[in-house]
């Protein structure tokens, strides 16, 4: 334990390599994640007992909880056993959730779970599109659902060309 009461947040494997050890103090783990990180970063595995983290293992009840919920929204066969556990773990203590995986994040926010990403601008900004005109560039609002079967958005209402859709930033 380190001397001052850090405040306790569930870490994925990301933000366990990606941030420096003093922020990593009082952080919360789970049992795979041991594992994990001695293949994914051994010089990381090594020093993970003196880091001062919580290892954890969340309860049964908590983790049904969250399988169901990921087998509703659809994200379960994108998420590891990891991922559901540590999830399970940030629902069941009421804590913060550090996880750069949209799917993770799409989960916390359908649980009402607190979230953070370790690097990467957070889900909002990454999936921000719009319609491009392929001849004079005006850009227009995208469609409120993508049909990604459908590759057709109309046409410019200025020139005529075809509209794309494009990822903002
Ligand atoms: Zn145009």
């Amino acid at each position: 334990m380190s001397a001052y009461m850090a405040e306790a947040r569930v870490l994925d494997t990301a933000a366990l390599i990606a941030w420096p050890i003093a922020e990593l103090s009082g952080g919360l783990i789970v049992h795979h994640q041991e594992e994990e990180l001695r293949r994914i970063s051994p010089d990381r595995a090594a020093i993970l007992s003196s880091i001062g983290l919580d290892i954890c293992q969340p309860s049964q009840e908590f983790l049904n909880s969250v399988t169901q919920t990921a087998q509703q929204s659809g994200d379960i066969s994108g998420i590891s056993e990891t991922d559901l556990a540590l999830l399970s773990l940030a629902l069941e203590r009421d804590v913060t959730l550090v996880t750069d995986d949209y799917r993770m994040q799409n989960l916390a926010e359908i649980m009402n779970i607190q979230w953070l990403v370790v690097s990467e601008t957070g889900i909002n900004e990454i999936w921000s599109w719009a319609l491009i005109c392929s001849g004079c560039r005006k850009k227009f609002d995208a469609p409120e659902i993508t049909n990604s079967s459908s590759k057709e958005y109309g046409n410019c209402h200025d020139c005529g060309s075809e509209l794309r859709l494009k990822r903002e930033k």
